[in-house]
This record gives C-alpha cells, sequence and structure tokens, in this order.
C-alpha cells in the first residue's frame, strides 16, 4: 500500500500557532522533508517530536522530489514542512504534490497560518476577493510591470517583499497602481508585530525615513485609487505604461501594441483597458 503525502503547515513566527492535528501527524509520520532540518527540528523539539528529517529545498527539490515518491510508493507516509507557514506559498513544495498526485499518492493538506491570509484579514481591506502575487520582482522595471499587469484586477492586492526593497516598491506601486490605501504587515505574530496603515506614498516617504527597515513583510494594497490632488489625470497601470513609451518617443498605436507585448495581452484587450482605465480616471 502507498503512503500519504501531508503538506504540514507549520507557524509563522509564534510557536503556539500549530493545530493539535498538525502536531499528531508530524509525530506519527515516518520521515519529514522540510527546508532547513535544523530549523524544523527546533519546533519539532519544542513539541517533543523525535521523527526523522531530510532536506527538501529550492536547490535540492528536483532531485528529491523522485526520491520521496519513490519511499511514498513503498508505503512510508511522509510530511513536508516549509521554515515558515504553509508549504508551498512562495516556498518549495509544488513539485512533489504534482508528482504524488500525477502518480495516485493521497495528498492531504493539515491547514494552519500563511503570512498572506494572517496579513490580509489584519488589513481591514476587502477580503471577498483578492490576488496574491508572491514575491515582487527584484528589479524595479519588472515589478513596474507587474504592477501594471495587476492594476485593473478589482481585488484586494498581496504581496510578498523584503525590507531593503520595500520603499522602492511602494514607489513604484504608487506610480503604477496610482495611489491606493495599504498596508505593510511585519513581522506577524512576533515580538515586533506592526501593522502599518497608510496610502502607499505614505508608506513610501515612512520607509524611506527609517534608517534600516527590518523583519518580515507582506504589503497589501486596496482595489480602489484614492483620489488625489494630481486630480483625475493621476492614471493607472496601463494608461501609464503607454504614457511611458509615448515619452519615450513611439506614437499612440506604437505605444499601446509594446504595452500590450509587455503585458501578454492581446492588443485589443489592451486597447479596451486602457478606454476603461481613461474613462474611471475621468469621473
Ligand atoms: N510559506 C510562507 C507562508 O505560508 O506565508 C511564506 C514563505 S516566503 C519564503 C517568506 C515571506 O513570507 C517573507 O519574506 C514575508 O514576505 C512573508 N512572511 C513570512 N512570515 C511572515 C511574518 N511572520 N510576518 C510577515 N510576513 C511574513
Amino acid at each position: 500500500m502507498a503512503g500519504t503525502l501531508y503538506i504540514v503547515s507549520t507557524p509563522i513566527g509564534n510557536l503556539e500557532d500549530i493545530t493539535h492535528r498538525a502536531v499528531r501527524v508530524l509525530a506519527e509520520v515516518d520521515l519529514i522533508a522540510c527546508e532547513d532540518t535544523r530549523h524544523t527540528r527546533k519546533l519539532l523539539n519544542h513539541y517533543n517530536i523525535d521523527t526523522p528529517t531530510t532536506s527538501y529545498h529550492e536547490h535540492n527539490e528536483r532531485e528529491r522530489a523522485p526520491e520521496l515518491l519513490n519511499r511514498l510508493q513503498k508505503g512510508s507516509n511522509l510530511a513536508l514542512v516549509s521554515d515558515a507557514g504553509t508549504p508551498g506559498i512562495s516556498d518549495p513544495g509544488f513539485r512533489i504534490a504534482k508528482l504524488a498526485a500525477e502518480n495516485g499518492i493521497p495528498v492531504v493538506p493539515v491547514p494552519g497560518p500563511t503570512a498572506l491570509i494572517a496579513a490580509l484579514v489584519a488589513s481591514g481591506f476587502p477580503s471577498d476577493q483578492f490576488f496574491f502575487g508572491g514575491f515582487l520582482p527584484a528589479r524595479s522595471n519588472q515589478r513596474r510591470t507587474r504592477f501594471a499587469e495587476v492594476s485593473s484586477i478589482p481585488a484586494t492586492l498581496i504581496f510578498y517583499e523584503t525590507p531593503h526593497r520595500i520603499t522602492e516598491s511602494l514607489k513604484d506601486a504608487r506610480e503604477m497602481l496610482g495611489e491606493r490605501a495599504a498596508v505593510v504587515a511585519r513581522e506577524l505574530t512576533k515580538l515586533h508585530e506592526e501593522v502599518l496603515r497608510g496610502t502607499l506614498g505614505e508608506l513610501a516617504a515612512k520607509f524611506a525615513s527609517l534608517d534600516d527597515a527590518r523583519g518580515e513583510m507582506v504589503l497589501i494594497i486596496d482595489r480602489n485609487v484614492i483620489a488625489t490632488e494630481e486630480g483625475p489625470t493621476d492614471l493607472s497601470g496601463l494608461s501609464k505604461l503607454v504614457a511611458e513609451l509615448e515619452e519615450q518617443g513611439a506614437d499612440s498605436r506604437t505605444a499601446l501594441k509594446q504595452a500590450a507585448r509587455q503585458l501578454g495581452i492581446s492588443r485589443d484587450d489592451a486597447y479596451r483597458r486602457l478606454v476603461a482605465e481613461r474613462s474611471r480616471a475621468k469621473e
């Protein structure tokens, strides 16, 4: 009989944030695959769990996934954990889950913390529809393109970001999405937990004034553009990209074509979005 692959969520800071079921499953399985075995051992020691561990991280997951599949096929029960939160959420996990599913191995989630949901519910922004974009690209031009891509999504936007890029990311977001309410949720569930609220512009100024921003952070951006002193000309997303390309010398047809290509959408779709954005900005 084949074993089961359990995808087990672990705390994102506070060690108490783990379910009874997660503790039981971690104690009962034959092997725990973890991103960093030493890091996970601290959690296991805290709960007196002595299950053997093996490493499974972004640099070895390609080789390790088939090995783990082999063990599952021979009947071992395995738990997958990451350093924090839910495996597979901006962490290794999807490859082994996919391989197990393709080979008829039961894949059982043991749900628990994940930083994006903790941050979303603390943000006070609508949570009926949200878009999670994972980590923002490190380079500004790629980040700006990413913001342009998501600018017309009618949902709360959520991203993971690192402290040394947060100021620049907030500035890029302000430019590409227009002024919006935002939250930076830092160090959730930890000693220095902080939920900073403001507009994108205010938060950019706040982080720019700090000598060194620290901690793990989630950036949450409201779906609506706030009317600013810049008024109705404060365009966002696609309009901004088109305007930038025009400033660089492209005529309006070429600018639209290039912007559509950058965003991976058709020219017709880009045209429709541009008209919608411009009429929204006039309202
Ligand atoms: N698998 C994790 C999850 O379920 O949230 C995410 C892992 S990802 C490698 C790490 C990023 O998640 C951090 O850079 C930060 O953006 C976010 N994060 C993790 N823990 C956090 C916390 N306690 N407070 C705020 N953000 C956190």
